[in-house]
Parts: structure tokens; C-alpha cells; sequence
């Protein structure tokens, strides 16, 4: 291992290629902090790159205790340090060592280690999800990345990459030819990058960098660009020019034709046209190119260079202020200013309210206090256990899933010859080894003649390892003959008349003649994407067949054990009890884990089955995102009638889900988006229509806020465009049109909305709102190239299924003769706390301390028959059972108690014992008769509401599209919260989830019906550099629910619908810029509102100039499905 002495360069910087990307920065900020700024123009630039480059999790991948060199098993130890090494530093220009990617300073130099042996260390400490992730600035270089963020800066600062082999060392430029991956640019087979040598910038020099992706961290740029300048001194005069863009192209683009025309012009608005028009005709995107977005792209080409244009205006005006005679510059304009500014990346700080207990509850006492989630320590040490944390069972077989590459075909033949003949390789499980049934009639567990999209699971192969079962799919010969028709859109399917369900109507009032007398009318549509379940721990099934009269043990994440348990019996053809269902606990579900584990359970089974052998089938990230489906995609038609004062008089929506290939849980999505649809408003004449959409997609299903979320984004979208066509704020027509009093909704279920009312004004109180509101419109006057919106939703969100049957739960309370209690309840623990509810309530009952509580699984055996662990009842529910079974053991012991009443829980059980009274009880709880008559339009479907209000204020960047959240006040109605801390984390954890519905979540499809994101790179979930700076949560002081456990709320759900705040506080600041701009403020409402429609929607000379394509004349990337 080498590392490099001082090379005693003068005019730049050599940084070892094996540095990390953490050590690089630290090398440059020490160099930025000594040199003068002229000198340092480019190490800014990279600097500035490095802030969001990947995120910090993955640059600080270096500083991890140890590494492995894999060649012959040699071993380096490293010492951690916080601290970047700076001892090589010295006047020298040296920052770091080739080939060792982290060695600090205390690591004894090795001797060098000949290339080719020179391989990737592999990291021995695994680091949340990124364990072989290093990052060296000579890999970063070398990958040539079309993405790649410091290339494009090298490459215009003029890098010289230093190469060394046996045969000698060389240099060679890091420019275009290399960075296009040029043969006569490219390293020999026996060279390797041993430093670079980055030069310093000169006097009337400027280097800028710039870089839009999908959310500000943790995201591959879409575009980025290295610029650098130099001017002639003292005038404004182009001497030098070069700007390379990544994400623009195949390979990094370098715009020399257009940079080689603009030498000799002067730095002025003349310049800039010229510029932008060059830069477009020379790095020039296809309409179809790869990864799509692509007028958003030529948009950020010209978007990234005006923003140069007026960083070195900037500049050149603070040096003109010390040339009195120099040059005249233009102006620029104070609203242009803010231009200049990037987003800082900041950590968020908040404010967590909630009621206090009662003083006089007994401090032995848990409900209502914030007590830690019983697991949370151990999700963050990594000693929770999750299914596939089980270790490896004798014989036990991996199983993995074939799936169709085709969107609607016949299958005509499967051929598994030669799979079978690969070594490990045990079998290949088709429909027909299914002993009982393959699953209904339209929804079949494996495809046996027709498939009917892309992921549409055939078979599975089974072998002694992951590994080897991977690569035996490949080997599965399917041949298939297309079906015609392929749907894939929901305007498709409506022109197909193709639907998986009949229409849901709800209407009240008489709406056509209500239209007939109102002011105003607008009409208008929504579109609303898709989302990813995206849950930590993916689908995963243990099946375990037991010697013995066909009865088989199976450890599955999922939110319903006994759906499980029921396919797999009907699939072997077994009685349910053979078949027992063990739930430790699961890595998230959000609705993705109530139907579809039981397809991957049955399936595992037929393999246990048919091999006598256990299996694990643990699908990976890419067929979990694939196969399983998730929320349903929207698109939505809106006509609404209005008074000039704002008031809604008709309201009439009708929208369509993209309910994939089979009908899953559509059609009740369906009826919960038509039922919640109103959300908060009274609107005396409405009609409400939704059909499920039959597409050759996976089959979607549950998810968090089942239909909510995606269809009040219409409702609210009404108000906003009532509220522009009367010169109104969104908020007071919001305010007007407001439940006010007891009252009924559409169908007609009586409910008071003075809770409703409380949260509203609270957080208008709590944000205070009106004078942001105010301040937010001053910020927007002074800028024109950055907006501030602001945006407060009330929220009214029914819980609960709306069938009776899933109103009911059982829960088995054992106390064992030492005293200790074990709680079992037919909830699962998904994450969401409900154990440490549970326990709280039974620690309530029987007044013994938590402590002295456990609960182990759930179990099919113990508790059986249960319901999903969904639609936010779960704590309700399962916390009457457990109240009940502790009831009942409490009034068992009440003779003894009373005949001991100084004896402890302890003497009690004991004594108890001795008398032989059962110390064992199940609880049940018959809940709410829930009840919808769809004729009729009529019923009581729900037990409660949850009632909620958010605001929220962000910034946009019109010439990119970014926006940073500012601020976010929630007031939730928690009822009396069984706790606080866990209610609290689940509105805060849904509201993120919303956010990324609403903002960065976007699943692509190609125009074959593949999808495209299926992976964290391609798909974005917010991480922590996207909440808002400020988040404040605040549970409403106790409002009552008699028919819930102690008057708590379920919280599970509600909070997703939040997250739009955000969506509607970026659409108020696109639409200021849209009404500066003279633009018509009625644009479609679409979401998510990511940078691309953010920039696209902030339509100005930029978007103007750009090439437009017209979309018949090629075949797209990607296809929109809402
Ligand atoms: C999760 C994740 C997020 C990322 N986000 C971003 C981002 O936002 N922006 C961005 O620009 N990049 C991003 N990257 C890319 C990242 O910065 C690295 O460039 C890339 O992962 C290469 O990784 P590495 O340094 O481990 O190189 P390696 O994978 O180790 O090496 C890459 C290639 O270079 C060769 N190589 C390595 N060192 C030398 C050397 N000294 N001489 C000759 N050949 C050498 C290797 O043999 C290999 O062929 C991301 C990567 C990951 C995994």
C-alpha cells in the first residue's frame, strides 16, 4: 500500500486517489481555509459538490474501524479518527494515499501491494444498509459515471490524473475524451490513478457547480454541470471558457463547440442568449432518452448557466467596487438576487406536545405517559429479530420466484430442464404441484395458462442456496404469445371499458341544478402517482414442515397471520389447524402486508411440501417492488360550482384507481375513497364516483390511508382553484366551506366536527399563520427567482374497516406462578407499538408494572382467527381484548386480594395456585356494528374520526425545481392517548410518508409495463435532510371516543393526508410565481410535486427556449399511469 510523499506543487492540489470522499472534502476545506479565495475557486466548486453528493452516511463510509484487503487475506487495521488526517498535508498539496481508501495517519505504511492484486477492501462493519459502499475519490473518478457529480468540476478546473503501473508513471488530463470513455483517453489494463492533481484558479477566474436531483440528499443528480470562466482582467471579456454537464447524456457532456464560440464576447445578457441558445443545440437530448425528464433537463442546461451568468456577475461587481475605472457590468436586479443562494442542508428540530396524565393516576400507571417503544433500542442496536434473522434450519431449501417479463401473454410452454441440472438446484415448483387451490379464480397464487403483467409470478425454483437458486431462474425457459389488448393507463382502460369492479356513487342535494345557480364554475383534473410500500424488511416467509400428520410452522412478516394460515390450508388442501402462523415482529407493512404474504406463504408451503424440506423465500428489494403492487395511482375530473364569497355550492368528482391485474383490495379502496372524499367540507349538493381500473400492472393494494390520501388531494385541489378564481387565500375558502356543527356526511352518519373546528384554529394559532401568510407575500414581492408558499389543511379521517366482521378481537393473558404475566393479542407489531400498548393496558388492569409483562409473538395458535393489524383499529381493538382477559383474571383474584389485601401480586398467584383457580384467561371485544348500504348511499361505516390539522411553509427554486421545507405545525386529535411518544412518532412517521407521496415518490414504467424504480436509486423516500427544518407536533388536549380503549385515537393512517400541506404550500408558491410571470394560475394539479414539475411549472424564457418534442413522433422512456 503507497502512500504518497509531497510533491511540492505550488500552483494546486494532489489528492491520493485512494482518499474517501469524507477525507476529500476535509482536504479542500483545509485548503479553502488557507488560500486565498482566488485560488481556490475550483476546490469550492467540489467542495460544494461534496455537501450533497450521496449523503453523509455513505461519504463517512470511510471512517469505519476496519478494513479488509481481500487479496490473500491480508488484514490492515486502521484506528478510527473523527479527525481527517492533515499531517500530509502541510504546504504541500498532498491530501491522502493511493490504493488505501482509509488509512489514517497511525496505520504503518505497508510495502506497496502490486496492482493487479491491489482489490476492493471489503468493510467489516456493516453500516445500516450500505455495507460495501467506500467511495474513493480514484474509483469516483475512474467509474466515470454519467451522473457523477465532481467529474464535471475536475474536468473544467483542468485535473491532471497521475498514473502509475510497473512500467512507469504518466499523467494524462481528465477531460472530455477521458470522461467520454475514449479508448485513446482510457487507463492501461496495468495502470492505476495513484493521485490527482487539481490546479489552482487565478485571479479573474470563476468555477461554479451546480446539481438538481429528486430530493437534495441521498439522490443521484438529474443534471449537473462544472463551469468555470476566466475573464480578461479588469473588463468582461471572455478569455478562457468550459463547461461539462453530467446527467445529460450517456457519458458526461463537454460543451466545447458552444464555450470555443463564446471567446472574445463580453459578459453581458447578449452573451446569455447566445449562450443558452448554443448550449442547447450542442448538448442535445432526445425526446426518448433514457432515465426520461427530458425537457426538464434541457431546461436545467440553460437554468444551470444563468445561474453561472449572475454568480460571476456577482462576483465581477464586488471587484469592480476596487477598480473605479474598470469595466461597467449589468446590473443585477435585487429580485434576481436570491437566485444565488442555495438550500443549506440542515437538520430538523422540533417541538413535541402532548396532555400530561392526571395527577392523581398512579405513578404504577403507564397509559397516557410516554413510555419508550419496547423495541426501539433494540431496531436501533440491530438485536431486534425479524423473520429472516431465523437462523438457517436443518435441510432448509431457499426459494426464489420466476416471474413474466411479459405484460399480457399466453403462456405456451415452461421449460425447466436445464434449471433442474444446475448444481443446488432441487426443483421447480409450478401450479400444477399445488395439492388444493391455486388461489381464486382471478387472483391465482401462480399463472398457469395467461399472465397477466409484467411480475406475474409463474413459478419459483428451490435449491440449497439463495445463490444458486438465483441463478437458476435464469436458466427457466418461458415462451409466451402476446395478448392483445395491453393496458397499462387508466385512459386506457376507461377506453377499454376495462374495470375490475362496478362504479361507487355517493350523491346528495340535487347538483345540476345547483350548478345552474352559482357565480362561478370551474372545472379541472387531478392526477396523482402511485406509491411504493417500501417498507425496511421486504416480503419474507419461513416455512417449517413438521414430521407429523402434515403440520407445518410458518414465521412470516405480515399484518395477517390467519390470512396466511387460511391460503395455505386451502392451497395444501389441510385443515387450518395443522397449519400454525408465528409473527415475532415485522420491519414495516403499511397495508403491503395484509394480502400479499399469504401468496408468498402458500407458495413456500407447496415447496416445503412437495420437498419435505423447510424453505425461506425472501424476496429482494427489486421483485418486492416489482411483484407486490402498492397504492393505487389517481386520476381524478372535478366540476365545482361557487359563490364569488367562496362558498362551494356543487361539487362533482369523479376518479379513476389504476387497480392493476386483479381486484385485490380495489374495489374497497374504491368505496373508502368515495366515502372519505369530502374530507372536511359541507357541501350541499355533491356526487362522488370512482372506478378501480384493470391494467396489465401488478395488482395494487392497502396502503396507509387506503384511498384517502390520493383522492382528497382532488378535493383539496378544488378549493385552491376555487380560491383563485374568486381572488381569495385557499385557506378562507377552506374556512368557509367547514363542517361548523353537529351534522351528517354524505352518507349520511351523524358526527360533531368541534374537534375538528379545535384543530383548525389551533394551528392556525400555534403556526401563526396569518402573519407568515404576510411575510411569505412580502418574501415573494422582493424575489423573483425563489417563492415561498404557505399551506394549512384540516384533515376529518374515519377509521376502521367498514365491515363488522373486522370489528372484533381476541387477546389470551397467561400469568405464570412466579407472577410474571404473558400478554399474547391478535395484533401485530409492525412497528407501530402496539406491544408496548398492549402491555401498558394490561399493566393498567391488573396494576402490576410493565415489567413484569411480556409478549412474545403473535401466534396463530395462541390467538386465532384474528383480523388485519390495519385501517388504525388495531389498538383499539386488541386493547378491549386484553382490558377483557385481564378483567377476568383480576376478578378471579379479587376473593384473595380481599382476604390479603397487604400481600403482594406475588403471594396472590401463589396462593391463587394453591386454590386452583385459572390464571389464565382469554378476552374478547365485540366492537362497532359497522354497517353501508351502497343502494341507499346510506350508513354507519366508521366508529370515529380523527380530526388534524397541518401547515406548512417551503421555498422553491424556480430555475431547478428544489424546494426546502421551512416549517411544519401539526395538531393531531389523539383523544387520550394511550401514548403519547408512540402516537406522536406514527403522526410524525405518516406525515414523512405523505410528504414523499406528495413530493419525491415516483414509480416509472416503461411503455412495455416494466418498472423501471425498483430500488432505492431510482425511488426516493424522503431520509432525514428532507424533513422540515422546523417540525412541530401537538396532540389536541383530550378530546373523548366512547368506544375506544381509555378514549385513545388510532393514529395509524391519518397522518399521511398531512404530508399534502407540503404539496399545496409548493403549488401556492408556483402559482405566485405563475401570476409574476402573467401565467395562467389554473395548471394541472399533479403529483408528486417533484423538481421536474416544480421547474416546469415556473414557466419562463428558459422553458420557452428549450426544443419541445412532439411525443407522437417516438417512443417515450417511460409512460404516466394515472
Ligand atoms: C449509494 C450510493 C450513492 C451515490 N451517490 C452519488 C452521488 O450522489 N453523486 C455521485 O457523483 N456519485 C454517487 N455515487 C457514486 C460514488 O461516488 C462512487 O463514485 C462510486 O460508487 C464508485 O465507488 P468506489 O469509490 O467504491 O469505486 P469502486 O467501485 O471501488 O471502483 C470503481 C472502479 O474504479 C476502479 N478503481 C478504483 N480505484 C482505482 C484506482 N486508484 N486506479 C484505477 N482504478 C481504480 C475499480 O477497480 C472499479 O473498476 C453513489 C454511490 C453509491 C453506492
Amino acid at each position: 500500500m503507497t502512500f504518497l510523499s509531497h510533491l511540492g506543487q505550488q500552483d494546486g492540489l494532489i489528492i491520493g486517489a485512494g482518499c474517501s470522499l469524507a477525507q476529500v472534502k476535509d482536504i479542500l476545506a483545509e485548503r479553502v481555509s488557507e488560500l486565498p479565495e482566488e485560488k481556490t475557486q475550483t476546490y469550492r466548486a467540489l467542495l460544494k459538490q461534496l455537501k450533497s453528493l450521496a449523503g453523509q452516511q455513505i461519504r463517512n463510509m470511510a471512517w469505519l474501524n476496519k478494513i479488509q484487503e481481500e487479496q490473500e487475506g491480508n488484514w490492515l487495521s486502521a484506528v478510527w479518527s473523527p479527525e481527517p488526517q492533515h499531517s500530509h498535508m502541510g504546504s504541500g498539496h498532498l491530501g491522502g494515499s493511493a490504493g488505501c481508501r482509509r488509512a489514517p495517519l497511525e496505520l504503518t505504511p505497508q510495502p506497496p501491494v502490486p496492482w493487479p492484486s491491489l482489490r476492493r477492501p471489503r468493510l467489516l462493519v456493516t453500516l445500516s444498509l450500505q455495507e460495501d459502499l467506500k467511495q474513493s475519490l480514484g474509483g469516483h473518478i475512474i467509474s466515470r459515471h454519467c451522473y457523477s457529480d465532481l467529474n464535471p468540476i475536475l474536468a473544467v478546473g483542468n485535473t491532471t490524473l497521475n498514473l502509475i503501473s510497473v512500467e512507469g508513471a504518466r499523467q494524462m488530463p481528465l477531460n472530455e475524451r477521458f470522461l467520454a470513455g475514449l479508448a485513446s483517453a482510457d487507463l492501461k489494463p496495468e495502470e492505476i490513478l495513484e493521485s490527482v492533481y487539481v490546479p489552482h484558479s487565478h485571479a479573474w477566474e470563476f468555477v461554479s457547480a451546480f446539481r438538481q436531483a429528486q430530493c437534495q440528499q441521498n439522490a443521484l443528480a438529474d443534471v449537473n454541470a462544472g463551469m468555470r470562466v476566466l475573464l480578461k482582467e479588469g473588463t468582461g471579456t471572455i478569455e478562457d471558457l468550459s463547461i461539462s454537464y453530467g446527467g445529460a447524456g450517456a457519458v458526461m457532456v463537454s460543451a466545447q463547440k458552444s464555450c470555443q464560440r463564446l471567446i472574445g464576447r463580453p459578459w453581458d445578457e447578449l452573451m446569455l442568449e447566445e449562450a443558452c441558445r448554443l448550449l442547447l443545440e450542442e448538448v442535445s437530448l432526445p425526446g426518448w432518452a433514457p432515465g426520461g425528464k427530458v425537457e426538464f433537463k434541457r431546461t436545467l442546461v440553460v437554468s444551470f448557466f444563468f445561474k453561472f451568468y449572475l454568480e460571476v456577475l456577482q462576483e465581477l461587481k464586488k471587484l469592480a467596487k476596487f477598480m473605479p475605472d474598470s469595466h461597467h457590468y449589468p446590473e443585477i436586479p435585487d429580485g434576481f438576487l436570491s437566485a444565488l443562494e442555495d438550500f443549506p442542508i440542515t437538520g430538523p428540530q422540533g417541538v413535541q406536545r402532548y396532555q400530561s396524565v392526571d395527577s392523581h393516576q398512579s405513578l404504577q400507571d403507564p397509559v397516557g405517559r410516554p413510555i419508550v417503544h419496547l423495541s426501539g433500542l433494540k431496531h436501533a442496536t440491530g438485536e431486534a429479530i425479524f423473520c429472516d434473522d431465523i437462523p438457517t434450519m436443518d435441510r432448509e431449501l431457499f426459494m426464489v420466484l420466476v416471474t413474466s417479463t411479459r405484460a399480457h401473454a399466453k403462456i405456451i410452454s415452461i421449460d425447466s430442464s436445464e434449471a433442474l441440472e444446475l448444481p443446488g438446484v432441487v426443483d421447480v415448483i409450478t401450479a400444477e404441484d399445488i395439492p388444493g387451490t391455486n388461489g381464486a379464480e382471478d387472483d391465482k397464487l401462480m399463472a398457469v395458462d395467461e399472465v397477466l403483467c409484467v411480475g406475474h409470478i409463474i413459478c419459483a425454483v428451490v435449491a440449497e442456496t439463495n445463490v444458486q437458486a438465483k441463478s437458476a431462474i435464469e436458466k427457466i425457459k418461458i415462451t409466451y404469445e402476446d395478448i392483445e389488448p395491453v393496458i397499462f393507463t387508466i385512459n386506457d382502460a376507461i377506453k377499454h371499458n376495462s374495470f375490475l369492479c362496478p362504479e361507487k356513487k355517493l350523491e346528495q342535494g340535487n347538483i345540476e341544478e345547483a350548478f345552474e345557480k352559482v357565480d362561478q364554475i370551474v372545472e379541472g383534473e387531478v392526477h396523482v402517482g402511485g406509491q411504493e410500500h417500501f417498507y425496511m424488511e421486504t416480503q419474507r416467509v419461513l416455512v417449517i414442515p413438521k414430521a407429523e400428520d402434515k403440520e407445518l410452522d410458518i414465521y412470516v412478516s405480515t399484518q395477517d397471520p390467519s390470512h396466511v394460515q387460511k391460503t395455505v390450508s386451502s392451497t395444501l388442501s389441510i385443515p387450518i389447524n395443522r397449519i400454525t402462523c408465528h409473527v415475532k415482529r415485522v420491519g414495516g407493512g403499511f397495508g403491503g402486508k395484509v394480502g400479499r404474504p399469504a401468496v408468498f406463504g402458500a407458495i413456500a408451503a407447496v415447496g416445503a411440501i412437495k420437498t419435505g424440506r423447510p424453505i425461506r423465500l425472501v424476496l429482494d428489494r427489486e421483485d418486492d417492488m416489482l411483484i407486490t403492487g402498492g397504492r393505487h395511482p389517481l386520476f381524478g375530473k372535478y366540476k365545482v360550482g361557487f359563490m364569488n364569497n367562496g362558498r362551494i355550492k356543487a361539487l362533482d368528482i369523479e376518479c379513476f384507481i389504476n387497480g392493476g391485474c386483479m381486484l385485490d383490495d380495489s374495489e374497497q379502496v374504491t368505496e373508502f375513497l368515495i366515502l372519505k372524499l369530502e374530507n372536511a367540507y359541507k357541501i350541499r349538493n355533491l356526487r362522488f364516483r370512482g372506478r378501480a381500473c384493470m391494467t396489465n400492472l401488478p395488482s395494487n393494494t392497502a396502503f396507509r390511508g387506503f384511498g384517502f390520501p390520493q383522492g382528497t388531494l382532488i378535493t383539496e385541489s378544488c378549493i385552491t382553484a376555487v380560491a383563485a378564481k374568486c381572488g381569495l387565500l385557499p385557506e378562507k375558502i377552506r374556512e368557509k366551506n367547514m363542517y361548523k356543527t353537529v351534522d351528517k356526511t354524505i352518507y349520511k352518519q351523524a358526527f360533531s366536527p368541534e374537534t375538528l373546528i379545535r384543530c383548525w384554529n389551533e394551528c392556525l394559532d400555534k403556526s401563526s399563520f396569518h402573519s407568515r401568510r404576510m411575510q411569505v407575500e412580502e418574501f415573494n414581492k422582493k424575489n423573483y427567482w425563489k417563492k415561498k408558499g404557505i399551506a394549512i389543511v384540516p384533515m376529518k379521517f374515519s377509521v376502521g374497516f367498514a365491515a363488522t366482521s373486522y370489528h372484533q378481537a381476541a387477546a389470551l393473558v397467561h400469568i405464570y406462578t412466579d407472577g410474571s404475566v404473558l400478554v399474547t393479542h391478535g395484533g401485530n407489531e409492525l412497528g407501530q407499538g402496539i406491544h408496548t400498548k398492549m402491555l401498558q393496558v394490561a399493566s393498567r388492569e391488573l396494576k402490576i408494572p410493565m415489567s413484569s409483562m411480556h409478549i412474545c409473538e403473535t401466534s396463530t395458535a395462541t390467538v386465532p382467527n384474528t383480523i388485519a393489524t390495519a385501517a388504525s383499529i388495531g389498538s383499539d381493538v386488541n386493547g378491549r381484548a386484553v382490558q377483557n382477559a385481564c378483567q377476568i383474571l383480576l376478578k378471579r383474584l379479587e376473593p384473595i386480594i380481599k382476604k390479603n389485601p397487604e400481600g403482594t401480586w406475588e403471594d396472590w398467584i401463589e396462593a391463587a395456585f394453591e386454590q386452583r383457580i385459572s390464571l389464565s384467561a382469554t378476552g374478547y371485544f365485540r366492537g362497532y356494528k359497522a354497517f353501508m348500504d351502497w343502494e341507499k348511499g346510506e350508513g354507519d361505516p366508521f366508529p370515529y374520526y380523527v380530526y388534524g390539522a397541518a401547515c406548512s411553509e417551503i421555498e422553491i427554486d424556480c430555475l431547478t425545481g428544489a424546494h426546502k421545507k421551512i416549517r411544519t405545525d401539526i395538531i393531531m386529535d389523539a383523544g387520550c392517548s394511550l401514548n403519547p411518544a408512540i402516537d406522536i412518532g406514527q403522526v410524525e412517521g405518516s406525515f414523512i410518508q405523505g410528504m414523499g407521496l406528495y413530493t419525491t415518490e415516483e414509480l416509472k414504467y416503461s411503455p412495455e409495463g416494466v418498472l423501471y424504480s425498483r430500488g432505492p436509486d431510482e425511488y426516493k423516500i424522503p431520509t432525514i435532510t428532507d424533513i422540515p427544518e422546523e417540525f412541530n407536533v401537538s396532540l389536541l388536549p383530550s378530546s373523548q371516543t366512547p368506544l375506544t380503549i381509555y378514549s385513545s385515537k388510532g393514529l395509524g393512517e391519518s397522518g399521511m393526508f398531512l404530508g399534502s400541506s407540503v404539496f399545496f404550500a409548493i403549488t401556492d408558491a408556483v402559482a405566485a410565481a405563475r401570476r409574476e410571470r402573467d401565467i395562467a394560475e389554473d395548471f394541472t394539479v399533479k403529483s408528486p410535486a417533484t423538481p421536474e414539475w416544480i421547474r416546469m411549472a415556473c414557466a419562463d424564457r428558459f422553458t420557452e427556449m428549450i426544443p419541445r418534442d412532439d411525443l407522437r413522433t417516438f417512443k417515450p422512456w417511460s409512460i404516466p399511469i394515472a
